[in-house]
């Protein structure tokens, strides 16, 4: 067998690339009444047959088949028989070697995706499933991130024994804590939190959890084995390929009905292993490797894809555009988006909005890579600092708005604006503007220039690193905790940009510390259904503050004009206040001017509003409700030490004075 490098400089040949890509869209199965057809692309294979079985595993093998080289290192072979049901890998031979392979574009598969498996999609689609629609956009996307097990694996969210820890939890539209019939948990208490879009954690099939093991095994699922084919461990029955993609769609199809738009997260940086699909079909042709001959691991996970190669390229677009016409998926988060290439996620872009309109589909990711690695051909990573060279429509996790407001997520010690910090106030005007403003220190940070809003996530937690209880914790007395995270909220809330969060910082979750809890007991990441309701003072301080979110345009503004709206921006020592023009074409709103102020000191604040400006309070570091309340501001806006207030001005006030 050549080694890594020689493969390398083989598809990096001439030779290779004039004769063997491959433009069509129909590699793996096509399946349906009027037969199946079989598609494999593997330049280097020397004969390829295709075994089918009853099953998907086990000694039940049916025929072998030798497949026909077609074109461009295509092997094919097809029949008039509906082949729904029927398991197949394929034995190929490569240099020499005989190397048995499932199937790399497979859309459905066996227990634990040893086999892939023939389906007829359409014999997969729930009743309804024609009718399924995201719902209507409404004034902001506000992303909640969830993981399918730890949703419903606590036994107080009253979920029926059988869906626990499984894609049909999701269908379950009335469940309460410990069913009491009383407090909601599960879906009907997202709709009372008001969050619009469920990001759910890796739902691909990953290879880290045995699907034939105890329901109990848990990992996060950044480890992806069949990328085109749902996780087993969430069905009821994994051993059935059709059962997964089924109740994935009935999860999908009830989050819509419930009103939630569903993003994926997808994991196209690296596979599980790099003894993958991909590597017994094509050796080294979607993975990086260094000139020296190194193996490329700027993912820290073993191996890196080499999305820049052009057979790689199109199979994720594929892989995307698959997810979101066969599963009516809205938006994908992109696991290590800065080992992706600039031109792919531009690709992307492109082909959704022209498919569905512009940035209908929601992308963004995570805008840097855990190391160097070897991408190809002057291809541009798509990392924080070369944001100006993506579509306006791509976001990315602004890790700069998440520190400055809580402290550094991997120095665990380190504090931020609301717990502490320092010197922190540029920093904040920034997060606020989403860093489309200028006050931005040379040398502080890595440069990076978003176009617009539209291009940064404002957030303070997600499934890596402390939850924001948890860092709050190791950071402040306990006595504060409450009231940091209130002030910490407020904050990211009322910054421009998307906003997120991980399922749970509205009650205060904990992992009692632990940073990195991909594979810990599902006891620990498990969400506490209880828990949600002990907490449920701070649960509806979150609630008022996405529900104030939705009439505050100029927040929402993703334009790259949105940073025009702020202006009057005051920095004192530990202090951030600024105004906002809140009037839109669009969204209808009471108040026309917002002014908001941050007070990180344990001194309250006073300030003259001006005598002549009828402001009202909207939210205080307390209650977000205050909007519904009609609370004059009074003159000076006095703001207690560690809070937020957010002050409005009304349309007819601003016209009377
Ligand atoms: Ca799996």
């Amino acid at each position: 067998m050549k080694t890594a490098l020689e493969w390398k400089q083989y598809y990096s040949s001439p030779e290779f690339r004039n004769n063997y890509i491959y433009e069509g869209n129909d590699l793996g199965v096509s399946c349906s009444e009027e037969g199946t057809s079989f598609k494999l692309w593997s330049p280097s294979a020397e004969s390829v047959t295709l075994n089918l079985y009853h099953e998907g595993s086990g000694d039940n093998l049916i025929r072998r088949i030798p497949m026909t080289p077609e074109q461009s290192g295509v092997w094919s072979w097809q029949t008039g028989e509906e082949l729904h049901g029927i398991y197949y890998d394929f034995t190929l031979q490569i240099e020499e070697e005989e190397i048995r392979s499932a199937d790399p574009y497979a859309k459905a598969c066996g227990l634990n995706g040893h086999r892939s498996m023939a389906v007829n999609l359409k014999k997969t689609d729930p009743d309804g499933w024609d009718e399924d629609r995201a719902p209507e956009e409404g004034a902001e996307r506000i992303i909640y991130e969830l993981h399918v097990k730890e949703f419903s694996w606590d036994r107080s969210g009253g979920f029926p024994e059988k869906y626990r820890g499984k894609y049909m939890a999701f269908t379950c539209e009335d469940t309460t804590l410990d069913n009491d019939g009383v407090h909601p948990t599960g879906i009907p208490y997202l709709k009372e939190l008001g969050v619009t879009h469920i990001q759910i954690m890796p739902s691909y099939d990953y290879g880290s959890v045995n699907e034939a093991g105890a329901d109990s095994e848990f990992n996060w699922g950044y480890d992806p084995v069949n990328y085109n084919v749902p996780e087993g461990s969430y069905s009821t029955d994994p051993a059935h390929g059709e059962v997964r993609i089924r109740e994935m769609k009935e999860m999908i199809r009830s989050l819509h009905s419930q009103g939630f738009g569903v993003i994926m997260d997808v994991v196209y940086n690296h596979t599980y292993s790099l003894d993958s699909w991909f590597q017994r079909t094509a050796p080294w042709y979607f993975y990086r490797v260094f000139d020296d001959g190194r193996i490329s691991n700027g993912s820290a996970c073993g191996n890196d894809v080499a999305t820049e190669r052009e057979m790689c390229t199109r199979y994720i677009l594929e892989s995307v555009l698959y997810w979101t016409e066969e599963y009516h998926i809205d938006g994908f988060r992109f696991d290590l988006m800065g080992l992706l290439d600039v031109d792919l996620m531009n690709r992307i872009r492109k082909e959704l909005d022209e498919r569905y309109g512009r940035g209908v589909k929601l992308i963004f990711g995570e805008p840097w890579a855990a190391d160097e690695t070897a991408m190809e051909n002057g291809a541009v990573q798509a990392l924080k600092k070369n944001m100006g060279l993506l579509d306006e429509n791509v976001g990315m996790f602004c890790d700069n708005t998440r520190d400055s407001i809580k402290g550094s997520a991997l120095k665990l010690k380190l504090s931020g604006f609301v717990n502490g910090a320092e010197g922190m106030e540029n920093d904040i005007i920034e997060s606020v503007g989403a860093w489309c403003l200028d006050y931005e220190e040379d040398g502080k940070y890595e440069k990076f220039h978003p176009k617009a809003p539209s291009q940064i996530i404002s957030y303070v937690s997600a499934h890596d690193n402390q939850t924001l209880w948890d860092k709050l914790d190791m950071t402040v007395p306990a006595a504060d905790k409450m009231r940091l995270n209130r002030m910490a909220a407020a904050i990211y809330m009322s910054c421009q940009g998307m906003l997120f969060f991980l399922s749970g910082e509205e009650f205060a979750r904990t992992k009692d510390g632990e940073d990195n809890s991909f594979r810990s007991p599902i006891s620990l990441n498990r969400l506490d259904w209880r828990q949600a309701w002990a907490e449920r003072e701070l649960v509806d301080y979150y609630r008022g503050l996405i529900a104030l979110r939705k009439q505050l345009p100029g927040l929402c503004d993703k334009s790259a004009k949105a940073c025009e709206r702020i202006y009057s921006v005051r920095k004192e020592k530990g202090i951030v206040q600024f105004r906002v023009h809140n009037q839109s074409a669009e969204i209808t709103s009471r108040w026309k001017e917002l002014m908001v102020i941050y007070n990180s000191t344990k001194e309250e604040w006073a300030c003259p509003s001006g005598d002549e400006e009828a402001w009202e309070i909207l939210a205080d570091g307390s209650d977000s409700w205050l909007w519904q309340k009609n609370c004059p501001a009074g003159n000076p806006v006095k703001v207690p030490g560690q809070s937020v207030l957010i002050l409005g001005m009304a349309e007819e006030a601003g016209e009377t004075a």
